[in-house]
């Protein structure tokens, strides 16, 4: 009998006839054998509408306030879901993260799990019940609800996998699985099979919103295979997971594109010892996550240190920025908010030359200007004008053929 948790995701779970849709998928699951763990985010935009409401009373809500609203979101889920089990005949039981004890640290809105404990949903499950859990949140080991960020439901279910030793993570959710770039950008994308962690951590973090990019590093560290498809159709969607035999073969994965970040250029910092350490601690004791980081070579013993961010940080890194561009002797510092990023992501690029220059190219064909690069063994971005970044997408899938499936590069 295995143990599969399955995740749904807000358009999963819509309005009650989804729900209803939703249980009845789950009952099958159940139906075939398993011990099921639902994992269910708030229906529809309810975040959205929630975080909306926040923004009405004051333009910066208390954050762990913020937690107890976004929380209730999915508790109206889980009860909801719960409910539809029951009228299908099935036995289930709905809980928060709180009473399941998915403990967190005490950073709210973007929360980290330290600890799960399971032995609640171990119990419920050994009586037979469908155990369905309230994704996204957690309590801090100070007793206060706590949510992980947008999208932590996908964390949520992984963890629990990761937890519960279950032999399946799947996530459903509104599109059929990981595909080669965004579809709505480029109509050909296709969809992939099967893809490493590695190649799936690089292409959440790059842009690709499927998926969480924590429940990716979850399931890395633990091993819990996912399968992502769609709730709306039977069809196999994509398998993420250790080591697929693709990868041999194929070169690139696909094109990820993030049109959430903002670019920061300190000018006229001092070169010497601890002017980088300083800037990028104070940006981190205020939990703010840098991607991108650029220093220009010095001149006159002053360089320019350039950096990317979400766009969701800028304000709070605004503030710490007039302070410490002062402490540093900075000559000045602007932010653009008009920037983008293009990203090739493929396991196989660690081995094959080339992959760079061809992206340069097809960037340099469409007349896209460059202008920071960072790469990873298996990643390259490029930040090109926010403009462009649709056109940079289609031309970079185009060059590697991507539409057509395995790419051998030559
Ligand atoms: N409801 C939360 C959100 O909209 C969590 C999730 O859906 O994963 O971000
Ligand atoms: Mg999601």
């Amino acid at each position: 009998m295995a143990l599969i948790v399955q995740k749904y995701g807000g358009s999963s779970v819509a309005d009650t006839e989804k729900i209803k849709r939703v249980a009845r998928r789950v009952a099958e699951t159940k139906g075939r054998g398993n011990r099921v763990v639902v994992v269910i985010s708030a229906l529809g935009d309810t975040t959205d509408r929630l975080v909306g409401l926040a923004k009405e009373i004051c333009s910066c809500p208390p954050e762990r306030e913020m937690d107890m609203l976004l929380s209730t979101g999915e508790q109206v889920s889980v009860a909801l879901l719960s409910m539809a089990m029951h009228s299908l005949g099935h036995d289930a039981i709905s809980f928060t993260g709180a009473q399941v004890g998915i403990v967190t640290d005490s950073a709210h809105t973007k929360a980290k799990i330290i600890d799960i404990r399971a032995e609640r949903i171990l119990e419920e499950l050994e009586a037979g019940k469908v155990v369905i859990v309230a994704g996204f949140q957690g309590v801090s080991l100070d007793n206060n609800i706590t949510t992980l960020g947008r999208g932590g439901s996908d964390t949520t279910a992984v963890a629990l996998a990761a937890a519960l030793h279950a032999d399946l993570c799947e996530i459903y959710t509104d599109v059929d699985g990981i595909f080669t770039a965004d579809p709505r950008v480029v109509p050909e994308a296709r969809k992939l099979d099967r893809i490493s962690y590695d190649e799936m951590l690089e292409m959440a973090a790059t842009g690709a919103r499927v998926m969480q990019l924590r429940s990716i590093e979850f399931a890395r560290n633990y091993g819990v295979v996912i399968h992502v498809r769609s709730s709306f159709s039977e069809e196999e969607g994509t398998w993420i997971s250790g080591a697929p035999e693709r990868m041999e073969k194929a070169v690139v994965s696909g094109v990820t594109h993030d049109t959430g970040e903002a670019k920061i250029t300190l000018k006229g910092v001092p070169d010497r010892p601890g002017i980088a350490a300083h800037l990028f601690r104070r940006l981190a004791d205020a939990n703010i996550n840098v991607d991108m980081i650029i220093q220009n070579v010095s001149d006159n013993a002053q360089t320019d240190i350039t950096f990317t961010l979400s766009l969701d940080d800028l304000p709070r890194a605004r503030e710490i920025l007039s302070v410490v561009a002062d402490e540093l002797g900075a000559r000045s510092y602007d932010c653009d908010e008009d920037i983008a990023k293009v990203s090739l992501v493929g396991a196989g690029m660690k081995t094959h030359p080339g992959v760079a220059a061809d992206m340069f190219e097809a960037l340099a064909e469409e007349g896209i200007n460059i202008e920071m690069i960072s790469t990873s063994s298996i990643k390259i971005s490029c930040v090109v004008r926010n403009n462009e970044v649709e056109r940079a997408v289609r031309a970079v899938h185009r060059r590697f053929g991507l539409e057509h499936g395995l790419v051998q590069h030559e």
